[in-house]
């Protein structure tokens, strides 16, 4: 874990926590088959705080963790959370798909075994 976040540049605290899909602020689309196995948050407290759902295997659970990361690496690219959240906002898909790209680059990291 501590290594992935060296190797992404993440400066600001990281918190991980359990938590079921109700208590995560992404609510799945109904009907869509979509299930949101994780989430980050970059807190007015300037931490990213990321959320897991449990239960799943070490290896699902670790691309989870990698493309929480990612994310909280970019947003710490932009000048404030606000600049970054606009500009996610904007364009979702890029930013999905840059934690995706990122998570698949830093699989062998293995945060969670
Ligand atoms: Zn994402």
């Amino acid at each position: 874990m501590l290594r992935a976040i060296e190797i992404l540049g993440i400066r600001k605290p990281v918190s991980i926590r359990w938590a079921n899909e109700s208590e995560m602020a992404t609510k799945p689309k109904p009907g869509s088959g979509f299930r949101t196995t994780g989430e980050h948050e970059y807190t007015a407290r300037d931490e990213h705080v990321i959320q897991l759902l449990p239960g799943r295997s070490a290896e699902a659970t670790s691309k989870t963790v990698l493309h929480e990361l990612a994310h909280a690496a970019s947003a710490e690219a932009f000048p404030s959370r606000f600049a970054w959240q606009r500009a996610k906002l904007n364009d979702l898909q890029s930013f999905e798909d840059e934690a995706d790209e990122l998570a698949g680059v830093l699989a062998h990291l293995r945060p969670v075994t």
